[in-house]
């Protein structure tokens, strides 16, 4: 440790302080990880060295926004950090002429242990398996947790070989029984092995991913080591590059308050007055605006989407409450992702919001996929039940895209069902589609749910859907989705017309 420290402090009394913050973030990243704030200062403090402690003062200042980024089960560096790492020791490796590998492991069927014995003995489990983790890992070496059950070892000047040594000696040692409560628990893992080629480090972490998924396919096989920069992987590669792009932009955009909502209207039919507005999420980075399409996938693979389906939920919830305030009983309609429903803190986050807002619940709705409604898992079930028990509605989003069975319909808590667009997209001219949504409106209706067609952008299509018994209408030909300081004065113009 002393070594690299003395590198470092040597020239220190000489630098600018730009450079002494970069020398500091260095030092951090060299000498103190994997460790914790604390350990860290504590570290600098025993070494008695002014400048040194100064320099990494400077470095935690500097890193204020983000002081969280050594994942805190674990103390291993966080998947933001891993990435960042993994960068550096690329560049590194090229300009010394050295190797670098990278060893994805991933714990096979931990869910498991989560679902019998509770999250709290999985995040024990988990922490316990990160130490067998850290004894086998050089402290040179710095290791990640980049998933929940998901680990990543960077391996600078290791030649393949020894790697793959340290790969199974890693797989031996997690597979050493433990004890969950009474139960004896053996935890399986795959493991993929890249080396670095010519690429950036973020192509090293894809191959890595890539070998550990073949290993987890390839049942029994532990390791599979990537061929380097095969023309066979290069689409998957390019797509997964973009995605690694677009999660670092939304980490930034939750530093920096780049998310927002947007309201769409709802118009019913009949009275031609609005139903509800739906909060469509944006997203806006470094003055480029993703489109939902583009991030809210990432978001969901990552896990982010249960942070910010927290976030979605507050503020829609907010708003709702300032438009009833103004004379609005206007419903808000959300939508919430699979991750979002299978977290048991969904429940929590509903009362909490239930709790400190005076919004009457039947003013919230949650837009759901019809996979969701199908899913027998205990924890979907349980969070739709309290949703319903809260007194929110429920819809099924995206009627008609999965593969719907009609059969579920019945049995479905949801009061709403909202036809995809790709069925109004072709109307008037295509008679089978409107086929489609004249059976599904009134097998709908027959199971008491109302129907609300999404995507409207011609008056044909409004005419057409109003014949075909729909009660309600969302798209471009009543509104474009709207931000809030929008949305009321449209709502006043609308009603008052
Ligand atoms: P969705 O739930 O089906 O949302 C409706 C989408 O249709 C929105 O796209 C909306 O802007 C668009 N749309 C509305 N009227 C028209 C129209 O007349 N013509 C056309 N061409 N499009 C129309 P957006 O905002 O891009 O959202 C896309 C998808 O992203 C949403 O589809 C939803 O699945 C997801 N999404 C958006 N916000 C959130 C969120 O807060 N949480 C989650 N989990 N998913 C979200
Ligand atoms: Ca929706
Ligand atoms: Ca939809």
């Amino acid at each position: 440790m002393s070594r690299l420290f003395d590198a470092n402090y040597s020239c220190i009394d000489r630098l600018h302080p730009s450079d002494l913050v970069k020398t500091a973030t260095y030092t951090w990243r060299h000498l103190l990880h994997p460790c914790s704030y604390n350990q860290a200062i504590a570290c600098t403090t025993q070494l008695k060295r002014q400048p040194a402690l100064m320099c990494v003062t400077l470095f935690l200042s500097n890193y204020n926004k983000r002081t969280n980024f050594l994942d805190d089960l674990t103390g291993f560096l966080d998947r933001q950090e891993c990435i960042l790492e993994a960068e550096r020791l690329s560049t590194r490796a090229r300009y010394n002429n050295s190797t670098l590998c990278a060893l994805w492991i991933s714990l096979n069927r931990f869910r498991e242990v989560n679902t019998s014995f509770g999250h709290q003995a999985g995040d024990e489990v988990l922490a316990r398996l990160a130490q067998r983790l850290a004894e086998q890992v050089s402290p040179a070496h710095p290791i990640a947790r980049i998933g929940a059950d998901e680990f990543l070892v960077l391996l600078p000047d290791i030649p393949l070989a020894t790697a793959m040594a340290l790969a199974n000696r890693i797989h031996s040692a997690l597979r050493e029984p433990l004890l969950v409560g009474r139960v004896t628990w053996r935890q399986s893992c795959s493991i993929g092995l890249a080396k670095l080629g010519n690429e950036p480090g973020i192509g090293l972490l894809e191959r890595a991913d890539q070998a550990m998924q073949e290993a987890k396919q390839s049942q029994g096989a532990l390791l599979t080591a990537t061929a380097i920069g095969t023309d066979r992987d290069s689409q998957a590669t390019t797509l997964k590059r973009e995605e690694l792009s677009i999660e670092e932009m939304l980490h930034e955009a939750m530093e920096n308050g780049g998310f927002s909502l947007q309201y769409q209207p709802v118009i019913d039919v009949i009275s031609s007055q609005v139903v509800a507005c739906e909060a469509l999420m944006r997203c806006r980075v470094r003055g480029e605006n993703l489109t939902p399409d583009q991030f809210i996938p990432v978001a969901e693979k990552t896990g982010m989407i249960i942070e910010l389906g927290d976030w979605t939920l507050l503020t829609a919830a907010r708003t709702a409450e300032r438009l009833l305030a103004a004379g609005h009983p206007t419903r808000l309609a959300v939508n919430v992702s699979r991750a979002q429903l299978t977290a048991p803190k969904f429940q929590q986050t509903l009362h909490a919001l239930l709790t400190v807002s005076n919004l009457p619940p039947s003013l919230l709705e949650l837009e759901l996929t019809e996979s969701l409604f199908m899913d027998a898992s205990p924890a979907v079930r349980c969070n739709l039940d309290a949703a319903v028990e809260a007194g929110l509605s429920l819809a099924i989003d995206d009627f008609g895209t999965g593969y719907s069975c009609l059969a579920y319909l019945k049995d479905i808590p949801a009061n709403k069902l909202k036809l995809d667009r790709t069925f109004v997209k072709h109307l008037p001219e295509d008679r089978k589609s409107l086929a489609i949504v004249r059976a599904i409106t009134r097998l709908a209706q027959d199971l008491g749910m109302t129907v609300v067609a999404e995507g409207v952008e011609t008056t044909q299509q409004r005419d057409i859907l109003m014949n075909a018994g729909v009660n309600a209408l969302q798209g471009y030909l009543f509104s474009r989705p709207l931000p809030e300081t929008r949305l009321e004065a449209w709502l006043s113009s609308f009603e008052g017309g």
